[in-house]
């Protein structure tokens, strides 16, 4: 095992990350940037070094930077959390030419999951069902896009093969606005991501977003750790997630769960990934593999007792999966609330200093956080501030347990997204269950019309 591991990221993920090596007695390396620096999380690693500016693109995205901190550290392996670079395929292939070991996937099973057009193809090709669409990239002669979108039936969706972070995609309802929309979609991606290259896909108009955990060593040993359903969503982020998915029968989730497994023994994976699937009338659409630790992944360790952190770097040592496919016992229901410091209805980022600072617990209540009162919230990064993770037999007592947890808990001095968790808690669609991925946009757009 490792002696000692550097950590490429901050916040939540960061000490989510170290506190898992302490458990397992690696020692820790933190980087950071200079708005990071008194960040009480800093402080608990075993080391740290300051790798640049506050802007991402001088400090974590800053890979010479990263790569010279861990040789004057003697650090074995990198760990990238999540963003940043942990889907950067140069950034593994870098880490690993200079003698590290990258926590995460070969390179070359990041770059082919990088880009969509190759991903989906590759799926195809091991068996995993896909959204139906063109095959493969769309061609250049506007007749031929227009027969290939007439066979798949609209409403269609043009989407950027480099595409990420929910930009890049275009729903076409009518023939008519088919081609100028091809070219828009071609012309924005090649400004935002380089690569002019789109594809096209049947757009489904009520699907859930439910996605499955797999974990695989270089071994060719592979498991699924079920599924989690983050339909809720707004501009295709997710705002809160869940597993296993409401109402999900066993034997879809087996099968499914099944074919991930054999398409990362096929394309030779290993590490933590996630293929995410649009799901509709019983029938699963994979749209993208993430290749990396995900943000909601507790909620898939409070009902598998697997953590996953843990596991991800054994597999990165080498070491042999420690459990098969019958060991994998789920176990009750988790739901994860992503607390967001913004203003809960306009979504504008809201930073600055926490002026008061409680959080929940009690029993099944889990809060991942690297917050405190009197922690300053930079505005030079993503918003999150932490995941409330709750734990319940039934997906009942989840949900119960959720809204006790956040109706204790306080952060104030910044605004947070809670009340907008409190409102959905209660929300008598979503308590049912199974909402599709438009559900909480709809709902925030009724809301505003009444108050208008
Ligand atoms: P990104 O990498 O930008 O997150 P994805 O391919 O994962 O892109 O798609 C993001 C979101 O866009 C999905 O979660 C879903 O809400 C929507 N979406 C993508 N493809 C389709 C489709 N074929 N039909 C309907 N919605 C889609």
């Amino acid at each position: 095992m490792f002696e000692k591991i550097l950590i490429a990221n901050r916040c939540e993920i960061e000490l989510r990350i170290q506190r898992a090596c302490r458990e397992m007695g690696i020692r820790t390396v933190v980087v950071h940037s200079e708005a990071d620096t008194e960040a009480k999380y800093v402080k608990l690693a075993d080391e740290s070094v300051c790798i640049g500016p506050p802007p991402a693109a001088s400090s974590y995205l800053n890979i010479p930077a990263i790569i010279s901190a861990a040789e004057v550290t003697d650090a074995e392996a990198i760990h990238p959390g999540y963003g940043f670079l942990a889907e950067n395929a140069d950034f593994a292939e870098k880490v690993e030419r200079s003698g590290f070991v990258f926590i995460g996937p070969r390179p070359e099973n990041i770059r082919l999951m990088g880009d969509k057009v190759s991903a989906k193809t590759a799926m195809t090709k091991a068996g995993v069902p896909t959204v139906p669409g063109s095959e493969g990239a769309l061609p250049d002669d506007g007749k031929e896009i227009v027969r290939i979108a007439r066979k798949v039936g609209y409403p269609v969706i043009i989407k950027a093969s480099g595409g990420g972070g929910g930009r890049g995609m275009r729903v076409v309802h009518t023939e008519a606005a088919l081609l100028n929309a091809v070219n828009m979609t071609r012309s924005e991606a090649q400004a935002a991501f380089a690569n002019p290259v789109v594809y096209l896909e049947k757009y489904l108009e009520r699907p859930r977003h439910i996605e499955v955990q797999v974990l695989a060593d270089a071994h060719k040993n592979a498991v699924h750790l079920g599924e989690r359903d983050c339909s809720l969503q707004r501009r295709h982020q997710k705002v809160m997630e869940e597993a296993p998915a409401p109402d999900l029968v066993a034997k879809l989730r087996d099968r499914i769960g099944e074919r991930c497994v054999e398409a990362c023994r096929k394309i030779g994976y290993r590490g933590v990934g996630t293929f995410e699937f649009l799901f509709e009338d019983e029938e699963f659409y994979f749209i993208e593999m993430n290749t990396r630790i995900q943000v909601e992944h507790p909620v898939t360790e409070m009902i598998t007792g697997i953590d996953l952190v843990q596991e991800q770097i054994r597999v990165a040592a080498g070491e042999k999966l420690r459990f098969r496919q019958k060991d994998i016992v789920l176990r009750g229901h988790a739901l994860e609330c992503r607390i967001n410091a913004e203003d809960p209805y306009r979504f504008t980022p809201s930073p600055g200093k926490i002026t008061s600072y409680h959080p929940p617990g009690g029993p099944g209540i889990r809060v991942d956080s690297h917050v405190y009162q009197g922690y300053s919230v930079p505005p030079y990064y993503d918003s999150m501030v932490g995941k409330v993770i709750a734990y319940g037999a039934t997906r009942e007592q989840a949900i119960a347990r959720m809204r006790i947890a956040l109706s204790e808990m306080v952060v104030e001095g910044i605004q947070t997204n809670i009340p907008l968790h409190r409102e959905l808690l209660n929300d008598t669609r979503f308590v049912r269950g199974g909402v599709s991925i438009h559900y909480l946009e709809q709902k925030l757009a009724q809301e505003q019309t009444k108050k208008k």
